[in-house]
């Protein structure tokens, strides 16, 4: 069946291609991509792939295990109807312009139209080079194609918007990374992720159109992204106005909050959130050095090359996210002629995210409404968590425990074990917790909730089980050595991450202390 998948590549009809083939590095004006070849390699071999997106592209078991698929989403073979390419965009990486960046070592096969009608955009990542590659090699290797499988599908059972994963490839050639930047070069096992999205739009291809003063493809650009990612904003009979495209900013504001709620409902931290780094869909775009909360901080990023300014740490997402959508509307100005109804909804950006946070909140505390006086104990909240080392995942599951008739001492019990070091808390500590938990309470007694909504909101809200880092870290440890059945594990755990498994009580255990330092586990730098 894989040769029977409908191609319908409406992002290459749209828009112009650059005049010149192949991979040699180039700055690539007025055009929106390059054809490029994947790199064929020696030895394609399947570790896993998510039988919930090969569905969604109309695939079955059989052709996933085939040897043709994995030639195929390795690079070594195309498909009938596939035509790929490499796209441009550019971005501000860590505050500063980039200039062009591009897709260095992404390469998008073609748009897959399934039973439904829908498209699917397939992209292979680490097969080879591109015009956009810089100095770099457009490979990928298996520990960080690991963390991008295991963690985007991952997202996506959690219900936080992202972009999918078909497969995860070894492509049989080593590929050489200096992990830290320390003059340590390894080779290491090469691997290819495909990538499934309905679109892969960064806020970055608006701003290189816009940067270049190219605002004739930035309007034919942006039209195409109205027309195909958010057809709900485009008019039946007429050419797209400002207002179309002020439209289309609201709803990436939108769709950003959104995102970014979910992120820190669940204690993701990006790591690299550089606008080139942001889909225009609201989706989490490019795992690389993304990370987990074990213990709740504001401040932690796992992110080695911005531990000096923690730019991206947890706490600063928000704030982030709505600088990254500022040069978004720097880019789009130039179509609107005014920059004042986005100024607006820039601003609104901030009070739209509390409101959403807040509302997140309310559900991790099993609250049936935000009422007067929450947004003061969810804050609170956030300060207690960071008394003392407190595992985000593990309280949230005890406080549903939490009985509001309880004692203070019996709350602060029923929550000691989601503290690392839980001997050694302080007075101040304790009070801490337990003069927020008797406030809890108390707001508790005032909800309207039933005990069983209660407990049912909090579990929808609240997971058992995360990617934790160290978990990645030992499954990407036994595919090293060729031992695939940890990736397959955590895979099939995290499709069900707000339900208890019998027998997997080890991975929602706290994070074990040889994992506090250890690289991978909570250090890793940008490009791998
Ligand atoms: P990132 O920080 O991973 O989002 O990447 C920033 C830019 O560097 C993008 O244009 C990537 O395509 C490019 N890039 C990252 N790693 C590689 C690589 N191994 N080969 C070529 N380009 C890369
Ligand atoms: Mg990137």
């Amino acid at each position: 069946m894989l040769d029977l998948l409908q191609f319908d590549n409406r992002y290459l009809r749209a828009l112009p291609a650059d005049a010149e083939q192949g991979s040699r590095r180039r700055q690539v004006a007025r055009a929106c991509y390059s054809r490029v070849q994947p790199t064929a390699v020696a030895k394609p071999q399947l570790v896993a792939y998510s039988s919930e997106v090969a569905e969604l592209i109309g695939l079955d078991e059989a052709d996933c295990v085939s040897a043709r698929f994995a030639e195929v989403f390795t690079g070594n073979a195309l498909l009938p109807g596939m035509d790929p390419v490499a796209t441009c965009y550019g971005g501000h990486q860590f505050g500063n312009w980039a200039g062009q960046l591009g897709d260095g070592r992404a390469i998008n096969l073609g748009e897959v139209r399934n039973g439904r009608g829908e498209h699917w955009t397939l992209q292979l990542k680490g097969a080879g080079p591109t015009p956009y590659s810089r100095s770099a090699d457009g490979l990928a290797v298996l520990r960080s194609s690991v963390r991008e499988f295991l963690c985007s599908e991952a997202m996506h059972y959690l219900g936080v918007p992202t972009t999918r994963a078909l497969s995860l490839t070894l492509t049989g050639e080593q590929v050489i990374r200096d992990m830290f930047y320390d003059g340590n070069p390894q080779p290491e096992p090469g691997a290819v992720v495909c990538r499934v999205a309905r679109s892969f739009t960064r806020f970055g291809h608006f701003e290189i159109l816009a940067a270049r003063g190219e605002l004739d493809l930035l309007q034919q650009f942006t039209d195409h992204t109205v027309a195909a990612d958010f057809p709900r904003l485009h008019p039946a009979e007429r050419t797209l106005g400002a207002d179309d495209y002020v439209a289309l900013f609201a709803e990436v504001c939108s769709a950003t909050a959104e995102m970014i709620v979910g992120w820190m409902r669940v204690g993701f931290v990006h790591g690299v959130m550089n606008t080139d780094n942001m889909s225009i869909l609201g989706q989490t775009i490019d795992y690389g050095p993304y990370g987990w909360l074990d213990d709740f901080d504001f401040g932690w990023t796992p992110n080695t090359t911005d531990a000096a300014g923690r730019r991206y740490c947890y706490g600063n997402q928000p704030g982030i996210a709505q600088w990254n959508l500022a040069q978004l509307a720097r880019a789009l100005v130039a179509l609107i002629g005014d920059s004042k109804p986005l100024e607006d909804l820039l601003a609104g950006f901030a009070s739209q995210y509390q409101a959403r946070w807040e509302a997140m909140m309310a559900d991790k505390l099993g609250l049936r409404a935000v009422a007067e006086g929450d947004a003061d104990l969810f804050a609170r909240l956030t300060d207690v968590l960071q008394l003392a080392e407190t595992d985000m995942t593990i309280f949230f599951q005890l406080l549903a425990h939490v009985d509001p008739q309880m004692e203070t001492d019996a709350m602060v019990a029923t929550i000691r074990d989601a503290y690392y070091t839980p001997d050694d808390l302080t007075e101040d500590q304790l009070a801490g917790m337990g003069g927020w938990l008797t406030d809890y309470a108390g707001r508790l007694r005032h909800d309207a909730s039933t005990l069983q909504q209660r407990a049912d909101t909090m579990a929808r809200a609240n997971p058992v089980y995360v990617l934790r880092n160290y978990l990645a870290q030992l499954a990407i440890d036994a595919a090293e050595e060729g031992d695939f059945s940890k990736i397959h594990e955590l895979a099939a755990l995290l499709e069900n991450p707000y339900e208890e498994q019998a027998g997997k009580e080890r991975f929602s255990a706290k994070r074990p202390d040889w994992a506090r330092s250890r690289a991978g586990c909570s250090m890793l730098s940008c490009s791998s």
